[in-house]
């Protein structure tokens, strides 16, 4: 199990990191699009963040929802797609860090910046629920349910965590900015998730602004046990209209891991990066907390 008064490095972004080394995110297959195209890239991807010190590495199944390839013509491959992406983290655990844990990612069905498109929460539910049974069966060490900003389709995910995730499992949101924190994009008071939290053996923060999250990381916090570990992983940059992301650099790998140790102090024990983030990111972190990747 893991020890919340050992911090963990998480990896940082993979989307964004593919495109940063050429390879083409368009949507609607985001990143998917790698695992057919470009799986050596990928692999590199997660074997730099296993360089750089993470000792967590998040499948790259976010896009590989039957409903997201769906709009690319390529439903009925979800399954083949999804075990592959686990296949790809897992070679690249085994040849770069045979310690590294690999969680497989479960992302909104829809945008992650529009809850009102989540679908209604049976829809969620067995969506949810054959992914994460076929992650489970491609071996992954883990489930992290991120990117969460619609209270109904969160809920639904963690019950079909509860029930088909026999290891690990995890639920990150992705929570407004503003006057209070904890706080998801659909206006749900994370609170009212209590079931969910009280379930989950991680629960976390995403795809926030870096200087945003210390806020969350605290409300969490307070909501769960002390043996609950409380996730941490902030995007750079900003969402287009379109949906494409584009990454600045108004926060530096320095600067980053400065908001990092904000988190730790608040309680977060696992650390990583979200959109815009690269190894450079990760590795300034895991240098921030004095032993590189820290330990499951
Ligand atoms: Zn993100």
């Amino acid at each position: 199990m893991m020890d919340v008064n050992q911090p963990v490095v998480l990896d940082g972004a993979t989307g964004t990191e593919l495109e940063r080394r050429g390879v083409d995110i368009g949507l609607p297959l985001w990143s998917a699009r790698a695992i057919l195209d470009a799986p050596q890239v990928l692999q590199d991807v997660h074997a730099a963040y296993l360089d750089a010190g993470a000792r967590v590495v998040t499948a790259n199944t976010f896009r590989t929802h039957q409903r997201s390839l769906a709009k690319a013509g390529m439903g009925s491959r979800w399954v083949e797609l999804t075990r592959r992406a686990v296949d790809i983290a897992c070679a690249a655990r085994d040849s770069h860090a045979p310690s590294a844990r690999i969680f497989g990612s479960v992302a909104p069905l829809e945008d992650c910046y529009r809850p009102d498109l989540a679908p209604a929460a049976g829809v969620c539910r067995e969506a949810h629920e054959a992914m994460i049974r076929v992650l489970v069966d491609a071996g992954v060490d883990g489930v992290l349910i991120e990117t969460m900003c619609a209270g109904r389709e969160a809920e639904a995910a963690a019950e079909a965590a509860r029930d088909v995730a026999p290891a690990a499992w995890a639920i990150s949101f992705c929570f407004q900015s503003g006057s209070q924190p904890g706080v998801l994009l659909d206006g749900t008071d994370v609170q009212r998730l209590m079931p969910v939290l009280e379930q989950a053996q991680i629960v976390g923060v995403n795809c926030v602004a870096a200087p945003e999250v210390v806020e969350h990381v605290g409300r969490l916090r307070g909501l769960v046990r002390p043996e609950q570990v409380v996730a941490a992983y902030a995007n750079i940059g900003y969402a287009t209209p379109e949906g494409a992301w584009v990454t600045t650099d108004a926060v530096d790998p320095d600067r980053y891991a400065a908001y990092a140790a904000e988190w730790v102090s608040a309680g977060a024990s696992m650390i990583g990066g979200c959109c815009g983030t690269t190894p450079e990111t990760i590795r300034a972190i895991a240098s921030m907390l004095g032993e590189p990747g820290g330990s499951l």
